[in-house]
């Protein structure tokens, strides 16, 4: 059976060629931290890989850390926070991805400030405003560019500058954004940002954390002072080399933006014709052009996973993460969706080499499973 991939916001798997090219790379590399040749060499990969980036992010290179993801830069920006400052004071968004979440509430327990999002699933910026206003010390603000289960988009450059007039400070994970919009940092930008290789097809356990403020916190992992001190442990070159690999066809992924926008809208346009009664998440928002998330009522998560995973296609309920425990997705009850809907969304993730023969397929193998649970309902009911 064909197996079709609609998963790409877990991640984007990696492509052979970059496959082919890591290994003649990278075959005969030493510790970056060796002064003889062979170091030498797995050092400059680490270097130009950091000049590259901070490239494609306008940023200057001495910015970028490198980290084994997107949740352990999380970790960073949160646990120094909390660590170097007197009365931390934090407000995360209520939709934020699990390693934002859970590490705010491991640190500030009773006194985490939850951010509300509106319907569409965006921050509720008067909320946001009355937050800094009662705050009595410089506060963390940790707000995401994109979510990760419903593709909304924040008002990061808005939500920077607001965040600046109360001298706070803001952290924005763009794990999801990343390789999938140009990412707009422009003059108020976020003093940190998260990013995360395997989502644009670099490997899995690479990541970096952007610190566009003077990061002096101290290090989360400590130990032979790489990364400037900023990140002990020797550094992954191979996943670094291959981040550096991935953003080879990172302009290309993203100029085929409107392409998978009028993919994602073609199938959203046959969903609703077999279920008119069907609910798209964020869809009053702008969203990212690759997400789209779905519920159709009655019609259970897992039943769809497994059921399309049988058909060869796979797809999402809720995030990654959380997927395999099944439960109900933090994201679409913040968004105020009543549980009939909450417990029946899925996220189908659109890539760059994503077909309309398989939007097609993928249409045809929902629509039955959603008429035997219909026609199953009708019988249940006699
Ligand atoms: N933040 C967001 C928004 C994500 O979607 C993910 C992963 O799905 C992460 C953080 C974690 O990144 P990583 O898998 O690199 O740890």
């Amino acid at each position: 059976m064909k197996q079709i991939y609609l998963d790409y916001n877990a991640t984007f798997p990696t492509r052979t060629e970059l496959f082919q090219k890591l290994l003649q790379n990278t075959a005969s590399y030493g510790n970056p931290s060796s002064i003889h040749s062979f170091g030498r060499k797995a050092r400059q990969t680490i270097e130009d890989t950091r000049h590259k980036l901070a490239k494609k992010l306008h940023v200057t290179p001495d910015k970028i850390i490198f980290t084994s993801g997107g949740t352990e830069a999380n970790n960073m920006v949160l646990k120094g926070f909390f660590r170097e400052t007197v009365n931390p004071n934090i407000a995360v968004l209520a939709t934020e991805h699990p390693s934002v979440l859970q590490t705010a509430t491991f640190l500030w327990g009773q006194s985490l400030h939850l951010l509300p999002v509106l319907k569409s699933g965006v921050v509720d910026l008067n909320h946001l405003e009355d937050f800094l206003q009662n705050s009595k010390t410089p506060s963390l603000v940790s707000i995401m560019y994109a979510n990760n289960e419903t593709g909304v988009i924040q008002p990061i450059a808005e939500i920077a500058s607001l965040v600046h007039r109360y001298q706070s400070l803001l952290h924005c994970d763009a794990v999801q954004a990343f390789g999938k919009i140009p990412l707009h940092f422009k003059d108020d930008r976020p003093d940190f940002i998260t990013l995360s290789g395997h989502k644009i097809g670099a490997l899995q356990g690479v990541g970096a954390l952007i610190c566009l403020n003077n990061f002096s916190y101290e290090a989360l992992v400590i130990g032979g002072g790489q990364e400037k001190g900023r990140r002990s442990g020797t550094e992954n070159v191979l996943g670094v080399s291959s981040l550096g690999l991935a953003l080879d066809s990172y302009d290309n992924d993203i100029s085929k933006e409107s392409q998978i926008r009028e993919l994602r809208d073609y199938l959203e346009a046959k969903l609703l014709k077999i279920d008119p009664t069907i609910m798209f998440f964020g869809k009053d928002a702008e969203r990212l052009p690759n997400t789209c998330s779905f519920a159709s009522s009655g019609l259970l998560s897992e039943t769809q996973v497994i059921g399309l995973d049988l058909e060869g296609f796979a797809i999402s309920a809720g995030s990654a993460c959380s997927s395999g425990k099944t439960k109900r997705s933090h994201v679409i009850c913040a968004m105020g969706t009543c549980e009939i809907y909450a417990n029946a969304a899925i996220r189908v993730s659109l890539g760059p080499d994503t077909t309309q023969d398989e939007i097609d397929a993928f249409i045809k193998a929902w629509e039955k499973i959603y008429l035997h649970n219909s026609e199953s309902k009708k019988e249940a009911r006699g």
